[in-house]
């Protein structure tokens, strides 16, 4: 029997979406690096195996799978895809198409796509983890139209389904659209895990709960406008005991996060689009932070702990963080917008909206409503839809208490109050930016415009006049 598809890497991703895309009908041949993992993987693969070619080298590999043939590649990102593609070409014909299912920086797919390969290309992004590549994962593919076509069938498939059923596997445009969306996908996480982190540390920290406590209120959260994978996980982390010392697991584990780079690659490409993402860009300074903890306790030692007692209504929490998530939000899509234009994409916002409801980190029941807002008018910043509108005016007061109140308790709260300053930003209607206009003009001469029209592009700045 041939293959309907190809995979390249039993890793992680790799095996878990094989297994998926075994289980859902698909004859699927793999092939890994090393041989030893496709064997034990072929060996582990139960009832699934009858759909699980294994092959030993990328020849057998591309003679198992039908014509025109269609091999998802899910490496490291980075030099092993280019290696991976190099490997493939002389094997493949033209109408053959390789799929980069990791996690590409979008510029590298828009160089590959353009780069004259001798199949056909697609670059697609995979969140949800391995859980998610199991059992449903959200996919954000990007390449021609034809060429999605060609493998929609599986890849919706395979995806999650959101409420109403609808398959959360999408194209988003041509080349780098899809490693684009999943780029500020994870932008987004890192600014929901920062806001939900700073909230749980005015509770910890300000209000001196115990984690079990701060459980009972991420789960009572989780049933409201708040539900979310993110908000259950962290109602499932703080009610964990430690099997070693039986302490709450949180508090034996060191505040130092991680990162593989895609949040900070989010805030250098809204920096190239001009696009304001205040929110997630503080979320990276926060893990940047983070990382110092030498700094940290030496700053502790010189000044003085920062956080002092602070006691706010668990329900203005739950309010700021409403807030916070729809400002953040709000700017994610701008930045998605933005890159619509400058790399000539059409991103259709409700259907990344409706791509992230389900299956990927961020998924929640505010998508649903976000998917419904962008799609009466996809051009409108999300806070002017009517629907979030009036919730974000109903739930600005709590997020101006705890960023204020916070901050005078010394409460680090970076993402929480870049949200509010961008807010506040965004409705001003006479700002500041005449004085940085007047200083401009002032040493260098840079002209400016009047409110009153006439046209007299400088000031009376002495040498310059
Ligand atoms: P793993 O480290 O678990 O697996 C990597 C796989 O790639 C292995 O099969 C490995 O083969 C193979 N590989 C590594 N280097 C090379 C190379 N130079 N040439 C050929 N094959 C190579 O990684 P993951 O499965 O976690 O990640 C794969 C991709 O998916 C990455 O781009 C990652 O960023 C992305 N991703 C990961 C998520 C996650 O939650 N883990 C979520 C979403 C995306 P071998 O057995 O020989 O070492």
């Amino acid at each position: 029997a041939q293959a309907r598809i190809g995979l390249i890497g039993l890793g992680t991703m790799g095996a878990a979406l094989a297994l998926n895309i075994a289980e859902k009908g698909f004859p699927i041949a793999v092939w890994n690096r090393t041989t030893e993992v496709t064997r034990a993987f072929a060996a582990n693969a139960g009832d699934l195996a009858q759909n699980v070619i294994p092959t030993e080298t990328l020849a057998d590999l591309v003679a198992a799978i039908a014509k025109p043939r269609a091999i998802i590649l899910m490496v490291p990102a980075g030099q092993p895809v280019d290696d991976q593609l190099a490997a493939l070409a002389p094997l493949l014909d033209a109408d053959d198409l390789v799929i980069d299912a990791g996690n590409a920086d979008f510029h590298d797919t828009n160089r590959r796509d353009g780069a004259g390969l001798p199949f056909r290309f697609l670059g697609m992004g995979v969140s949800g983890g391995e859980e998610g590549a199991r059992h449903g994962p959200a996919i954000m593919g990007g390449g021609t139209a034809s060429d999605w076509d060609r493998v929609a069938d599986v890849m919706t498939a395979i995806a999650a389904r959101a409420e109403d059923g609808t398959p959360c596997a999408a194209r988003m445009g041509d080349a780098g659209a899809g490693h684009f969306v999943k780029m500020v996908h994870n932008g987004i996480e890192y600014a929901d895990m920062q806001m939900i982190a700073e909230i749980y540390g005015m509770m910890r920290d300000g209000m001196a709960m115990e984690a079990a406590a701060i459980s009972d209120i991420f789960a009572r959260w989780n049933t409201g406008v708040l539900q979310s994978y993110l908000i259950e996980i962290s109602a499932k982390v703080t009610a964990a005991a430690d099997p070693h010392t039986g302490k709450p697991m949180v508090d034996v584990i060191l505040d130092r996060a991680g990162q593989k780079g895609t949040g900070r690659w989010t805030a250098i490409e809204a920096q190239h689009l001009s696009a304001p993402i205040p929110v997630i860009e503080a979320a990276v300074m926060a893990r940047n932070v983070s990382a110092r903890l030498d700094e940290r306790l030496a700053g502790e030692a010189r000044f003085g702990a920062a956080p002092q007692p602070c006691a706010i209504d668990p329900q203005v929490l739950e309010q700021a963080l409403i807030a916070g998530k729809i400002l953040c939000y709000a700017q994610g899509f701008t930045m998605i917008s933005a890159a619509s234009g400058r790399f000539g994409w059409t991103l259709d916002l409700p259907e990344i909206a409706r791509v992230w409801r389900a299956g990927c980190i961020i998924r929640s029941a505010m998508l649903n409503d976000m998917a419904a807002a962008l799609a009466e008018d996809p051009a409108r910043n999300l806070i002017m839809a009517p629907f979030f509108a009036d919730l974000i005016e109903t739930a600005i007061p709590a997020l101006r208490q705890v960023v204020s109140q916070g901050a005078a308790a010394g409460h680090a709260l970076p993402a929480l109050a870049s949200g509010l300053m961008w807010f506040d930003l965004m409705r001003t209607g006479r700002g500041t930016a005449n004085l940085i206009q007047a200083q401009r003009d002032f040493f260098g001469a840079h002209g400016f415009q009047r409110i009153d029209g006439l046209d007299a592009p400088h000031g009376p700045w002495g040498g310059l006049a």
